[in-house]
């Protein structure tokens, strides 16, 4: 193993060296402690829905079903199904994020194109979910650009608007906008009106399948790794997710980029 060899080499070299091989040991064995943890997490999210699934299968296998019953639980097996579908895809998302360059500075997208892609979504979602649907209001930032990988950014943008969505009662107002702080930076924010989260969550909500509340994430098609995603979209564009909440009140989640990421129009 890594540690093994690690140690071997480490005799020849006296006492100081040792020490801080061990502190590597302890970082070898840290991460793959979360590996565990993330292969054993993954497993069960994909179980959950698996057994469900299986389930109706035999029951549907070992009894007549009336049609309208038949039709149900087809709908509930292509629930499940589309749940596998989604965790499948969000993995996938992850991985992909941690194994592709940092994105250049290259590729410029103005913020208010990107707003308006998003609320189309969030709207969808609403309309899926709600009735009645939200009031999501945009706040657009005309001439300001960002500079970024459009498909990422534009996905974190929407994990964050449909959690929104998805944490705040039906016919509630939302608020999306991108602004431009003194300091330079440009922040995409999200502020809902929903359940809000206590301090004790907060410092957790971007670690892998952490959830406040496993049934409510569930009912409504999470899959807890939404806000990972978007803390990786962020930093790989040196910029960093923030989130301020109140229980009972609400949520404001914020993606902030650095100066060098984001260019005004020039005013005439
Ligand atoms: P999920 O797929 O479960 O929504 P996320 O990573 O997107 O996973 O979010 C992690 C958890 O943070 C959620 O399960 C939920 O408990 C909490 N959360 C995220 N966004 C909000 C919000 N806008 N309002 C209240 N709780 C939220």
């Amino acid at each position: 193993t890594q540690h093994s060899k690690i140690s071997l080499q480490v005799h020849p070299y006296g006492k100081k060296r040792k020490l801080m091989i061990t502190r590597d040991v302890t970082a070898v064995q840290l991460a793959e402690a979360m590996r565990r943890d993330f292969v054993a997490n993954v497993s069960h999210e994909i179980r959950t829905p698996l057994t469900v699934l299986s389930g109706f299968v035999e029951t549907m296998q070992s009894i007549e079903l009336e049609e309208e019953e038949r039709v149900r639980y087809l709908g509930l097996m292509s629930q499940q199904a589309q749940r596998m579908q989604t965790l499948v895809s969000d993995l996938l998302t992850l991985s992909r994020l941690e194994g592709s360059p940092v994105p250049g500075q290259g590729e410029w997208s103005a913020v208010d194109e990107l707003l308006s892609h998003v609320m189309q979504e969030a709207n969808g979602l609403s309309a899926a979910i709600s009735r009645p649907q939200h009031v999501i209001v945009a706040k657009g930032m005309p001439g300001l650009a960002v500079s970024c990988a459009k498909t990422e950014l534009l996905s974190a943008m929407s994990n964050l608007l449909s959690n929104a969505v998805r944490y705040t009662p039906a016919g509630r107002e939302i608020v999306a906008g991108w602004r431009l702080r003194d300091d330079g930076w440009g922040e995409f924010y999200v502020t809902d009106s929903g359940s809000g989260i206590a301090a004790e969550h907060l410092p957790r909500l971007t670690e892998r399948f952490y959830r406040v509340d496993r049934s409510r994430s569930r009912e409504t098609g999470g899959t807890g790794l939404g806000l990972a995603i978007v803390k990786h979209v962020a930093q790989r564009h040196g910029g960093q997710i923030d989130v301020q909440s109140e229980v009972g009140k609400g949520s404001t989640f914020v993606i902030a980029l650095p100066p060098v990421r984001m260019r005004e129009a020039q005013r005439n």
